[in-house]
């Protein structure tokens, strides 16, 4: 076999990214590979030899927008320099054999549980070291029902279905090229997870909830410092399991503790805890260590507890709301985001009505609505009570209406008070202002900071940190000027 690309000069790869920071890491862990194979990275796609394009599944918009940008790329290889393409991510999980049968331009795909294969299906040969073959061939995943008797994980009815997990983890030793600044880097501490929401195919598009080693986070997190990051954003489906297979308690806490020490880092946060999952010392070990960002982030789904129950993930208004009291009552100025699907099949009038009422006494911080997507494979798929579209719709606008009102009058009672920023570089809306964070604020998710004056500095970089006075705020935005 060898369809190795023939060059003395090095392959070029373009990367496209699409979904989640989870996503994000995995395409930086194949840009790591390739590059330490010798191959450079290329960020324009005219310029490349190789396309990878790292999809998302998450719901049909999302799966649209992978097609799509898998077909844009196969231009580039009919009438540019490119010669191979190649398809990796979430996508390729579920439609596989469909995205090898209706895409010809397509000439591999790497599931997420086969990020190493990138090498042999970019066509780039690996490094002779290590006693590595000079080529790698790619796994063969035939259709099998083998899945469904690894577990709770049916999916035998899909058209591409393979027949493992991916059980994949990358390690400290695995070579990474951050697509983030360089200020800022995320780290995947675990994979896959273990939940049975009824709305969600992650698990089987990525295994079984596994934890990276302790030491093997620090150990990244160390490098990291070392070569600039100053913020670190732990990520995972679900960080506030982390360590649970491990047979370690408490680990979320106590491996944000130890990252506190490394003097380098100024912010350290992790995203997407599970709402029963956050436990007192967790609390407690953000409210002690000011490098640990006051947010938590916690997808609640929903608050009726019908809702939840058909969701199979438990839990309900009251039992809800005092939580986030316990939470804002232990973290003083606590920064709470929480997301919620609307139109969920069988939700009543009366259920949403519920969910509205929750989102005016919650108060959240930031909040994010998706309408309910109906997913081959999911087991809600089978429910009954499907709302149309247009219904679904209707629902995620006015939670987010609720929302906007809720969010302008807390953005409002910050004017005049002051916060760490994080200098992120000039505006992507208009060059004359720059934009950066505050620990309010998440990368990407959260409503932006735009700053106006820099007080006394004549010069200012991206990456530094200085502290800011909120001269205005509008519905999701502030306005801040530089204090020092
Ligand atoms: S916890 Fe998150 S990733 Fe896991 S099954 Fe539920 S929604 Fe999916």
């Amino acid at each position: 076999m060898s369809d190795r690309i023939p060059s003395t000069e090095p392959v070029k790869v373009g990367f496209v990214s699409l979904g989640c920071p989870k996503n994000l890491v995995d395409s930086e862990v194949m840009m790591g590979l390739v590059a330490r194979a010798g191959a450079e990275i290329t960020p324009r796609a005219e310029d490349a030899d190789v396309i990878v394009v790292n999809t998302c599944s998450f719901i049909d918009t999302a799966q649209q927008e992978s097609v799509n940008t898998i077909l844009e790329m196969a231009g580039h290889k009919a009438a540019g320099r490119a010669r191979k393409l190649v398809v990796a991510g979430c996508l390729v999980e579920r439609f596989r054999n469909e995205i090898q049968k209706n895409i010809p331009e397509v000439d591999a795909v790497v599931g997420t549980g086969e990020l190493e294969s990138i090498l042999a299906a970019a066509g780039i040969a690996p490094l002779p070291a290590n006693g590595n073959p000079p080529f790698v061939v790619l796994p063969s995943r035939p259709e099998a029902a083998a899945r469904a008797q690894k577990g709770r994980f049916e999916r035998g009815e899909w058209d591409g279905a393979i027949a493992d997990l991916p059980n994949y983890l990358y390690d400290e030793n695995t070579p990474r090229v951050l697509a983030t600044p360089r200020w800022s880097a995320y780290i995947k501490i675990a994979e896959g997870c273990d939940h049975p929401c009824s709305f969600c195919i992650i698990p089987q598009l990525r295994g079984k909830f596994r934890s990276r080693r302790f030491e093997s986070v620090v150990a990244e997190a160390e490098r990291l410092a070392r070569s600039g990051v100053r913020e670190i954003i732990l990520i995972g489906q679900d960080t506030t399991c982390y360590g649970e297979d491990l047979g370690l308690k408490d680990a979320l806490p106590l491996l944000l503790e130890r990252l506190a020490l490394i003097e380098e880092l100024r912010w350290i946060r992790f995203l997407y805890a599970y709402p029963n999952k956050i436990t007192r010392r967790l609390l407690e070990t953000i409210a002690r260590h000011a490098k640990i960002c006051s947010y938590i982030d916690v997808p609640l789904q929903h608050a009726s507890a019908a809702v939840l129950k058909r969701m199979k993930r438990g839990g309900g208004p009251e039992v809800f709301l005092r939580s986030i009291e316990r939470m804002r009552r232990t973290i003083p100025g606590l920064t709470l985001r929480t997301s919620f699907i609307a139109g969920f099949p069988g939700e009543t009038e009366r259920d949403f009505d519920e969910l509205c009422e929750f989102v005016r006494a919650a108060e959240f911080d930031w909040l994010g609505v998706f309408g309910y997507s109906d997913e081959e494979g999911a087991s809600s798929h089978a429910l009954g009570g499907k709302l149309p579209a247009a219904e679904v719709e209707h629902r995620r606008r006015k939670l987010m209406q609720i929302q906007k009102q809720i969010s302008r009058r807390k953005k409002k009672a910050l004017v005049g008070r002051q916060f760490d920023l994080l200098l992120e570089g000039s505006s992507a809306e208009t060059e004359l202002l720059w934009e950066g964070r505050t620990e309010m604020h998440a990368p990407e998710i959260d409503g932006k900071v735009f700053v106006i004056d820099f007080g006394d500095h004549t010069e200012v970089r991206p990456g530094e940190f200085h502290r800011c006075e909120v001269a205005e705020a509008h519905d999701y935005d502030l306005v801040v000027k530089l204090v020092n």
